[in-house]
């Protein structure tokens, strides 16, 4: 019976198996339609020391979708860097949207700044230069916030995912998406833990039980997307 289930769900067609693979849906269908800002924050971004922290292209293709079909308006995002995802959400949403985009590092964010700048969508940006759970309690001490934000983008610290996510379930409306990245941890959440090399060991931890709680949050819809470093979309349902 579990080998048949197994069978049905085509499991071993599901995930990208090779770099190949991967190249060619770039090169087919993500770089020829990236919009010309967003492929030069990467240009500029790849000289970064943490340059492999951003947002991977054919993630960023998603959530550009994702967000043009909820129209959203008013969003946040946690963790900026150099702005890879937040240049994309800018573009995405109309030119009276706001994000509030909550990073620790000033620094990687002035580097993609002249970008943003140039692209014309500063004035959607809020950004706040904190410890983005100090940032949601701010957020959430104004009550006309609650239910207000239509999508976050949730790519910082993983040990306060959990933490994020509380305060996400008031601040987004319901409807709204919660997108939470690096929900895979390279692929680690699925080896034996002896095996995991030590850097991704704590990570690994924290998001087998992230992932498991989301899929028991009975507050939530969820698809769990094998793209970039694994994506998870909520979709609040009240
Ligand atoms: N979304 C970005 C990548 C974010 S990388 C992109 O598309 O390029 C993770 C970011 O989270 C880093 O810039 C780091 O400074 C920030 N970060 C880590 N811990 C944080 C915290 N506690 N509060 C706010 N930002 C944090
Ligand atoms: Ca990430």
């Amino acid at each position: 019976m579990e080998e048949k289930m197994k069978a049905a769900s085509n499991y071993d067609k599901a995930l990208l198996q090779t770099k190949e693979l991967y190249q060619y849906i770039l090169d087919t269908s993500v770089y020829p339609n990236e919009p010309e800002p967003l492929k030069e924050l990467r240009e500029v971004s790849a000289s970064h020391p943490s340059y492999w922290m951003g947002t991977a292209p054919d993630a960023g293709q998603l959530m550009g979708i994702l967000l043009k079909l909820i129209n959203a308006k008013r969003t946040i995002e946690i963790g900026v860097f150099t702005g890879y995802s937040l240049l994309l959400t800018a573009l995405a949403i109309p030119d009276d949207g706001k994000i509030i985009a909550i990073d620790v590092d000033r620094e990687a964010y002035e580097m993609g700044f002249p970008i943003i700048k140039k692209a014309g969508i500063e004035h959607k940006v809020d950004f706040i230069n904190a410890e983005a759970l100090g940032a949601l309690d701010d957020l959430m001490a104004n009550l006309d916030n609650e239910g207000s934000f239509d999508f976050a983008f949730v790519d910082a610290d993983k040990v306060n995912y959990l933490n994020y996510h509380e305060r996400l379930m008031k601040l987004v409306k319901v409807g709204g998406l919660v997108v939470y990245d690096n929900t895979l941890w390279r692929g680690s959440v699925a080896m034996p833990e002896d095996t995991v090399g030590k850097k991704y060991k704590e990570g690994r931890k924290l998001l087998l039980e992230f992932n498991k709680l989301l899929a028991n949050d009975a507050r939530v819809q969820i698809c769990h997307a094998s793209i970039g470093d694994g994506m998870t979309i909520c979709r609040r349902l009240h």
